[in-house]
């Protein structure tokens, strides 16, 4: 797998899993092949729930919005599953960076490439480039997607046009309310 200098793939594979979690672990498999993994794993009878922790971990990046906190957060998880950057080339993909030993299990190799893409991201891009859905932001909303912000001027807030247009209507009746 691909860890490319802006680590968008991998960050978008997370943001993809914690928004729409597969059933199965097929599903997770299929899930990093459309995003551009080509790597077969190991698999054991824990994938599923093992790979759902590490989703769930992930989301503490997500929601320390404070950067020093995120960036504590995200070092800690890096620590905890990285190894030394090695060259590798496998599945005719061409030489590239692995940052994990090899022969790992499925949860252990998405843990290291979504840190390590996280990280990536957010230091090429911008630190405030990943959080929850603005429109979740409002009392009794139910969007808790997350975003990944990959756009040029850095200022996407909300996972869709639905949420953005949801969030522009409460403002919308929240000022004509003010105005009696
Ligand atoms: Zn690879
Ligand atoms: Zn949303």
């Amino acid at each position: 797998m691909h860890l490319n200098p802006y680590g968008d793939y991998a960050v978008r594979l997370a943001a993809s899993l914690a928004n729409d979690w597969p059933d199965d672990r097929a599903g997770i498999v299929a899930r990093t092949r459309a995003f551009g993994m080509t790597m077969d794993f190991p698999t054991a009878p824990d994938d599923h729930p093992r790979t759902g922790q590490v989703v769930e971990d992930w989301l503490a990046v997500v929601d320390a919005d404070d950067p020093r906190r995120r960036a504590t957060i995200l070092n800690a998880q890096m620590a905890a599953v990285t190894a030394y950057p090695r060259l590798t080339d496998h599945d005719g993909e061409g030489w590239h960076l692995h940052y994990r030993d090899d022969g790992q299990a499925l949860p252990e190799v998405l843990a290291a490439v979504i840190s390590v893409g996280t990280a990536l991201h957010l230091t090429t891009r911008g630190m405030h480039r990943l959080r929850r859905c603005a429109a979740g932001d409002s009392p009794g909303d139910p969007c808790s997607a997350v975003v990944v912000d990959v756009t040029r001027n850095g200022r996407q807030r909300y996972c869709s046009v639905r949420c953005a247009n949801r969030a522009a209507v409460r403002r919308h009746r929240a000022r004509t309310r003010a105005r009696g």
